[in-house]
């Protein structure tokens, strides 16, 4: 039997070689997924590849009645409706570490672009400037980097602060001890990270638990002076709340990479506010993740179709109860 995959939202086509080089795949490449030939294409399709940009939803899935299994080019799932595959049968699986080392490096990009003005700089001698006076910046040495949430992200950024001389405690409720200290790091409580470090850098997922984590309150018993970057998910910082701190000046930097609504809205306060740092989700975006990415799940979905191996599904218990 041949099974029909279909790849949507330019996943890396040499990164799926490994499916498209094997006899019992057939695979099908539509970039767009809101044209007709997507849906079509859907229709026979056994399994289904995307990045961030399609959301699967019930009425997608309605729409592919053979699907067995959807992956998803990265980490996040939140635009898959996991309940909704559940219940018809389709694993879903992901790519939870190809894209570790982008976003690592993204955030050591934001810490340092915040810390030494290198946008607003960039800025304003394109204006015509030559202002040295007002971009006087912070080092990274010697100071205190506090990680809310220390998986495979916030791992690889500790390793990275420490060779930068930093300090590294994390709040991590779900790390051990020996795992903290084989990065060189150390476990405390959310209190310690907020009101000691300098830098604060969130790597978590957004869930009950860590929506609104850094809000006014937090933020309050922050340092005067800290710096503040979230390249995990947005809905983590609520966004008014740090707006108001760079105003006030209590923050003297922030850097975000993801927000509580995607594409950031025209009106959303972050754009004027100061002292801060925006991209737009741009974590993943290196050439390497999104080959590495597909690699992965090419990997994972071979594996559902072709060997029956739920192992990676993420639903898998769901699945098989
Ligand atoms: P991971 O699952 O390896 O690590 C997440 C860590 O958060 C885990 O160690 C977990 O124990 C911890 N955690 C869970 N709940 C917590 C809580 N309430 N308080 C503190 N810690 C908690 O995930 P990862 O691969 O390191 O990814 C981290 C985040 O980065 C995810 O939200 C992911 O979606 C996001 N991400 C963003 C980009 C981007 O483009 N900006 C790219 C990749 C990943």
């Amino acid at each position: 039997m041949t099974y029909i995959v279909v790849a949507t939202d330019k996943v890396s086509e040499e990164g799926l070689s490994r499916l498209v080089e094997d006899d019992r795949f057939d695979v099908v490449f539509e970039h767009d997924s809101s044209s007709d030939a997507f849906a079509t294409a859907l229709t026979g399709a056994h399994a289904l590849i995307v990045r961030s940009a399609t959301t699967v939803d019930a009425g997608m899935l309605d729409g592919a009645p053979n699907l067995k299994v959807i992956g998803r080019a990265g980490v996040g799932v939140d635009n898959i409706d996991i309940p909704g595959a559940t219940q018809r049968g389709i694993a879903v699986v992901n790519a939870p570490s190809g894209n570790t080392i982008a976003a690592a490096e993204m955030t050591m990009a934001l810490i340092l672009a915040t810390m030494r003005h290198v946008a607003a700089a960039d800025a304003s001698l394109r204006a015509g400037n030559w202002d040295r006076a007002r971009f006087q910046g912070s080092e990274l040495f010697g100071r205190r980097l506090g990680l809310i949430g220390a998986g495979r992200i916030g791992a690889e950024v500790a390793i990275r602060c420490q060779s930068f001389g930093m300090d590294v405690i994390i709040y991590d409720p779900y790390l051990s001890e020996e795992r903290a200290e084989e990065i060189g790091s150390r476990l405390t409580d959310l209190d310690e990270v907020v009101t000691t470090s300098d830098v604060i850098s969130l790597h978590v997922p957004l869930n009950d638990e860590t929506r609104g984590i850094i809000s006014e309150e937090s933020i309050s018993k922050m340092k005067a002076g800290t710096y503040l970057v979230n390249a995990s998910r947005g809905g983590v910082v609520v966004e008014s709340d740090l707006a108001n701190a760079l105003e006030s000046g209590h923050l003297r930097g922030a850097a975000l990479d993801v927000y509580e609504e995607e594409p950031l809205s025209k009106g959303s306060p972050l754009r004027n506010a100061p002292r801060l740092t925006l991209t737009p989700h741009l974590g993943a975006a290196t050439v390497e993740a999104q080959g590495h990415v597909a690699v992965e799940v090419a990997a994972n979905v071979a594996a559902v179709l072709g060997d029956e191996d739920l192992s990676a599904a993420l639903n898998r218990e769901q699945l098989v109860n």
